[in-house]
């Protein structure tokens, strides 16, 4: 799995992003030269809005994906995102990130959390993830509708696109 840098005006981006499964570095204070530095240093391909930075990306062989400024919409990032990384769009639940500080989270045991969700929540559900960074559980609740719908929308965009081309430039992207 490719491994993600983006820059501090995309960070709806990256929560997606690790709930995606995708180790997704991003930081609100991040400077340039720090998110060129870290994606040499740990291999990550970066995603931005901001066009000189992609552009310095690209001359420090960095792969980087720009998105332009009237893609605001998560659906039409994430697409472009499958169309120039290949990356998938689907939720897998042995293989999801805490989106608010990017570490592996694990299926917890009911038991372990019963004290830490409210007693309605922990009858409704069965599948519960810890993340014991932030000491947060999650669980597919109500807002989980949405994220479902908008991963439906894009695999059924991607899906009926024409197979293009496998091959995609390494630095044009
Ligand atoms: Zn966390």
């Amino acid at each position: 799995m490719v491994k993600i840098i983006v820059d501090s005006m995309l960070g709806n981006l990256a929560r997606w992003l690790r709930v995606l499964g995708y180790d997704t570095e991003y930081s609100r204070k991040m400077l340039d030269k720090d998110i060129l530095t870290t994606a040499i240093r740990e291999d990550r391909v970066l995603i931005t809005k901001d066009l000189g930075l992609h552009r310095r990306a690209l001359k420090n062989n960095i792969t980087s994906v720009y998105i332009p400024p009237e893609v605001t919409e998560i659906a039409d990032i994430l697409t472009i995102l499958v169309e120039k990384l290949g990356i998938e769009v689907k939720f897998d639940k042995n293989n999801t990130r805490c989106p608010l500080c990017n570490s592996r989270l694990s299926i917890v045991p009911k038991a372990q959390i019963a004290t830490l969700v409210p007693p309605e929540v922990l009858s409704k559900y069965d599948t519960f993830w810890y993340c014991s960074k932030c000491k947060k559980v999650y669980w597919q609740g109500n807002h989980w509708r949405t994220i479902n719908d908008t991963i439906q929308l894009i695999r059924s965009r991607v899906a009926s696109k024409p197979k293009k081309d496998e091959v995609v430039s390494e630095h044009e992207v």
